[in-house]
Order: structure tokens, then C-alpha cells, then sequence
């Protein structure tokens, strides 16, 4: 059997296999089985959980950077740790890849036989019964059309089957990364088709499902305090603590560039630019738990990360320290 043949039916079985587990992740792996705020919510968990801040500025600056990273882990953790159910798919896709073959290569006989054709014609038919299945290459079995005799060819390739059944044993998920279908990768492209556009002050992600969902505007339910995307006020190092949704009903203003002469109230920030245009930012008092838990486990960390300091009227209230890292997790429930 020719190698290259072997090659592309091994391909065929592995982006099955791809296609296959990353649809099961989808079914049964919660973070995957929900919307775009679901996988939010338990990234934010994960982040609770692993307490890297390297990680949360990541996502706070990258955020798809970061969410990409968490596909490619869960899936590589999933291959690990399940690996019965990986096992059960990729043997499952062998078999019907097997025998999917075998039928093509009678049928072909048939219709040649039957028809008094030729090899030519023989493998013609082969590979138009698997086009649909296999990325086939018709190039790989041009070694076989020097034959004249089809009925030796039908012979050499069910003999070249039953040698590569035999090898498909000894397939294994983890050489699945060397093929051109990916599960981590169907998965990136299907969870993270949305929109990535951040809030102009606290980085919180639109939640909409549309990459491009213009004339609507951005939104997000649940905002940060702007603090931890470096905002603070000018001419100081004190952070600013507010969240943006309290800030936009405020009196306050706000310099929407570092170098920007005049400031803007807090109540036109649409009219800031760009930026800030596209953005709904309902005034409100909601203030997720988590985010008061983040600055205060992380104070120093973003002290030194900013350059800034949590003084003055920057200073955390006090009532944010009083919450425990499984409130803040409990609390990504209201999301
Ligand atoms: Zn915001
Ligand atoms: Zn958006």
C-alpha cells in the first residue's frame, strides 16, 4: 500500500476525530456549552482559582489572547483526562473510515466489471466514491495505475487495508496536532467568533455574539473599576476606584486621552471620540464582587504594575476587603 495513500487515510480518520471532540466538548464540557458569557464566567473562575496576576492582565489587556490559551489547555487537559471517550471516537471513526474504503474499492470493481472498463476508469470511480470523505489525492495512487489488471488492484489494496486497519491501532490523539484539523482550533473559531470590542474605561468585553453587529451599540452588563486598566487622576498617582457605570451618572470628568487638554463629563463620554461612541454604558450601582475581591488580592501587584497607588481617593473602601475569594466566585453567577 502506498504510504501517501496511508497518509491521507490517517488524515481523514484524525479530522474526524477533530471534528468529533470538539463537538463533544461542546455537549459536555461546561465551560464550552453555553453562550459567550458562560465561557466568561468560568474563565473568570479559573483565573479566581489559579490567583496569576500575569494571567489577568493578560486577559484584562488581550482578552483573546487569554481565552484562546484557555481552549487550547481545556482541550489538551480533555485528551488527557478523558481518554476513553477519546479513544472510543477516534476507534469509532477508524472502523467507518475502514470500511467506508472497502466499500469503495467493491463498488468500483462492480461498475468497472460490469462495464468492461479499465483501470483508468476503475480509478476514476475509487476516488469519486470518496471525494466527500476522504481529502484524497488521486496523485497518491498513481503508482497503481501501471496495472492493467483491476481485479489484482482490488486485491492489492483489500490487502493494503487490512495492513492499514491493522496500523490504525496504533493511532493516538496526541499525534492529532500534526494534522491539518484541529479540535482546539474548530473550537477558538467557534467560541471566539464575536465581538472582542473592550469598554473605553474598565475593558470589560461587549458581550455581543456578532463580530460586526454595528449600528448597535457595545454592551456589556457587568463593568470594572477602571482603576485596574490604569486609569487614575491626573497629575497623580492615585488610581481611580469608581466603575464606569457608577462614574457615567456622577458629576465627574474625564480626560479620554493622557495628553488631552480638555476633559469631558462623565455623562457625555460618547462625546469623547471614537472610541467611546459605540458604547452603552447604562448607569447603574452594580458592582460584581469579583472585581472588588480582584483589587484587593491583587493591590500590590497592580500598585507596581501601574506605576499607581490605591491612596486618597483612590483608596479601596473598606467594605471591598471583607469578601472572600468564594463570593467573588459565587458572585460571577449574577453575570
Ligand atoms: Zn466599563
Ligand atoms: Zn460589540
Amino acid at each position: 500500500m502506498e504510504s501517501a495513500f496511508k497518509a491521507s487515510v490517517d488524515e481523514a480518520v484524525y479530522n474526524k476525530t477533530a471534528i468529533d471532540l470538539a463537538g463533544e466538548m461542546k455537549s459536555s464540557f461546561p465551560p464550552f456549552t453555553g453562550n459567550k458569557v458562560n465561557l466568561e464566567k468560568h474563565i473568570l473562575q479559573s483565573l479566581a482559582e489559579e490567583e496569576d496576576f500575569d494571567k489577568y492582565m493578560m486577559y484584562i489587556q488581550h482578552p483573546r489572547k487569554l481565552v484562546e490559551s484557555f481552549i487550547k489547555k481545556a482541550v489538551k487537559e480533555y485528551i488527557s483526562t478523558q481518554q476513553d471517550k477519546v479513544d472510543s471516537i477516534l476507534k469509532k471513526n477508524v472502523t467507518s473510515t475502514m470500511q467506508l474504503l472497502s466499500r469503495a474499492v467493491h463498488s468500483a470493481t462492480e461498475k468497472v466489471r460490469s462495464q468492461r472498463g479499465n483501470t483508468d476508469m476503475w480509478m476514476g470511480e475509487f476516488s469519486r466514491l470518496l471525494k466527500d470523505h476522504l481529502k484524497f489525492n488521486t496523485n497518491c495512487l498513481q503508482n497503481f495505475s501501471d496495472i492493467d489488471n483491476f481485479d489484482f488492484l482490488k486485491e492489492e489494496l483489500d490487502k493494503g487495508l487490512e495492513t492499514v486497519s491493522e496500523k490504525m491501532g496504533s493511532l493516538s490523539v496526541h499525534r492529532m496536532e500534526e494534522f491539518s484539523v484541529r479540535p482546539d482550533e474548530i473550537l477558538i473559531d467557534q467560541l471566539c467568533s464575536s465581538c472582542w470590542a473592550q469598554c473605553p474605561f474598565c475593558n470589560a468585553i461587549c458581550t455581543n455574539t456578532l463580530e460586526d453587529h454595528s449600528p448597535d451599540d457595545h454592551c456589556v452588563p457587568f463593568h470594572r473599576p477602571y482603576g485596574i486598566s490604569g486609569w487614575h487622576y491626573r497629575g497623580t498617582v492615585e488610581f481611580s476606584i469608581n466603575f464606569c457605570s457608577t462614574s457615567v451618572a456622577s458629576d465627574h470628568h474625564f480626560y479620554p486621552h493622557y495628553n488631552s487638554e480638555q476633559s469631558i463629563p462623565f455623562k457625555l463620554y460618547r462625546t469623547a471620540g471614537p472610541k467611546y461612541a459605540h458604547w452603552s454604558i447604562t448607569p447603574d450601582e452594580s458592582k460584581l464582587i469579583y472585581w472588588k475581591w480582584f483589587v484587593c488580592r491583587f493591590q500590590k501587584e497592580l500598585e507596581e504594575h501601574h506605576g499607581l497607588k490605591f491612596q486618597n481617593r483612590g483608596e479601596i473602601p473598606s467594605e471591598w476587603k471583607s469578601h472572600t475569594k468564594e463570593e467573588a466566585i459565587k458572585s460571577l453567577e449574577n453575570m
